[in-house]
């Protein structure tokens, strides 16, 4: 399916990996579910990173270390993803892909394509995930940081190799909440909270968009209007409508731009009450 494909090398060490990716027209191949349908003439050999040892999900320091060759349904069945994020690791990986595709796509090719309405990286957002990759050399920034840059650092040969979750202590509030055609479709949009408490005042608030931009995007303004106040009506009022004023979502078939912009302050409004932990509200 990649026409004019010639060479496949699976290397078994990562400095061997990050080499056979250098020269135009060879990419890294993870699960292979958005690469090769994607029909690509200009790829010429790929490099498989499955013997790469990076099937890892471990916890590191005071976080998750999540490696780039974990597939999607193993995020789903991790304990400990389950715990760190409240259950919606597992929402989030059954609004991408089906059980089929969740076997085979892995974790660093879902940061690759970098899909605007991911609610993966959505979520992984709002749980301050970084990223670790070689371009040649190693860098780790972010995970806002690498999508902004993303195009570019792919481009000169980027290889992921993990992301790292940290696990705050203290008292936490997550929320997530979307809008979508049918229960299993990917979100149209896609919010996502976490909260840091501290006797009652958010001390930090982290607010992340699927859908209503190029990339997956941190709300930065509402997050600056949540921090160090206790939550009312009026602070969660304000902060929806700061994380959708600033935006001018594209639109498509799934929704316009000004039905992303309408759904985006509600459902901003409905993470933050999840988060605060009253307003639940059954999922679709
Ligand atoms: C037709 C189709 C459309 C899809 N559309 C979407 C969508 O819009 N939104 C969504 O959230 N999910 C989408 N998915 C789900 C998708 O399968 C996964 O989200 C994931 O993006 C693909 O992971 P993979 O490991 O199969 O990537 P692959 O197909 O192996 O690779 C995808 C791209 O990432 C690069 N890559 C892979 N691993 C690495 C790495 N470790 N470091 C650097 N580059 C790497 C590859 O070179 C390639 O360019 C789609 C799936 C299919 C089959």
């Amino acid at each position: 399916m990649l026409p004019n494909l010639q060479t496949y090398h699976r290397p078994t060490t990562l400095e061997g990996a990050i080499r056979l990716i250098q020269p135009p027209g060879t990419v890294p191949i993870g699960g292979g579910t958005f690469l090769i349908p994607s029909r690509d003439p200009a790829v010429e050999a790929v490099v498989d990173l499955s013997a790469l040892g990076l099937s890892y999900i471990r916890e590191e320091g005071d976080g998750l270390l999540l490696g780039a060759t974990i597939t999607l349904q193993q995020m789903l069945e991790s304990p400990a993803l389950e715990e760190r994020s409240r259950g919606l690791v597992a929402e989030a990986v059954r609004l991408t892909a089906s059980r089929n595709l969740r076997g085979q796509a892995t974790l660093g090719g879902t940061v690759a394509v970098g899909a605007f309405e991911s609610p993966i990286l959505t979520l992984l957002l709002a749980l301050d995930a970084t990223v670790t990759f070689y371009a040649p050399e190693r860098k780790q920034m972010p995970l806002d940081q690498f999508l902004q840059e993303r195009v570019d650092f792919l481009r000169r040969g980027a290889l992921i190799t993990e992301l790292f979750v940290p696990c705050p202590k203290g008292t936490l509030g997550l929320g997530m909440a979307f809008v979508n055609r049918t229960p299993r479709d990917r979100p149209i949009v896609c919010a996502v909270v976490e909260a840091q408490w501290a006797e009652g005042t958010c001390i930090r608030a982290r607010v992340a968009l699927g859908g209503m931009a190029e990339r997956p995007i941190r709300a930065r303004r509402a997050e600056e209007s949540l921090q160090g106040r206790a939550w009312g009506p009026e602070v969660l009022d304000q902060a929806a409508t700061l994380a959708a004023e600033p935006l001018n979502p594209p639109g498509d078939f799934r929704g316009s731009g000004e039905y992303r912009k309408a759904m985006a302050r509600v459902l901003v409004h409905r993470a933050l009450r999840e988060a605060m932990g009253v307003g639940k509200f059954e999922r679709k």
